[in-house]
């Protein structure tokens, strides 16, 4: 983070992302970001994000939920399950099994240096 400038527009952004829990998209992001900033623009909430993530401060998450990116303030290794009716996205904090990545390594032929799962299903308010 120490690589640009932490502007306090830029601050405000990260902030809201490393308190939120819920994997918010940029649009859910700027409404919060609005609350404390009001006069906060929309392409500098945007420009923040994609700079916060090209900094490795946030991560930006692809959970196949029609191109809305999510945004993700937890900087430790973790998976991600989505709840397939209401679209909520919870942290799985579970280390998978070594065999896993070898058993790719051994069908693809790459070197596996990392890997992302995502579980998908229904989560607990749903099923009620
Ligand atoms: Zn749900
Ligand atoms: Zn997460």
């Amino acid at each position: 983070v120490s690589l640009f400038r932490l502007t306090p527009q830029r601050e405000a952004v990260l902030d809201v992302v490393r308190r939120a829990t819920d994997h918010p998209t940029a649009l859910q992001i700027l409404n919060r970001v609005r609350q404390g900033t009001p006069s906060i623009g929309v392409a500098t909430v945007y420009r923040a994000l994609d700079l916060l993530v090209a900094h490795g401060a946030i991560k930006e998450l692809t959970l196949g939920d029609r191109g809305s990116a999510r945004y993700d303030g937890n900087p430790k290794p973790h998976q991600h399950v989505r709840c397939t009716r209401c679209g909520r996205v919870a942290d799985v904090s579970i280390e998978l099994p070594r065999a896993a990545a070898s058993a790719a390594e051994a069908a693809s032929g790459f070197t596996v240096t990392s890997y992302d799962v995502q579980f998908s299903g229904v989560c607990a308010e749903c099923t009620r």
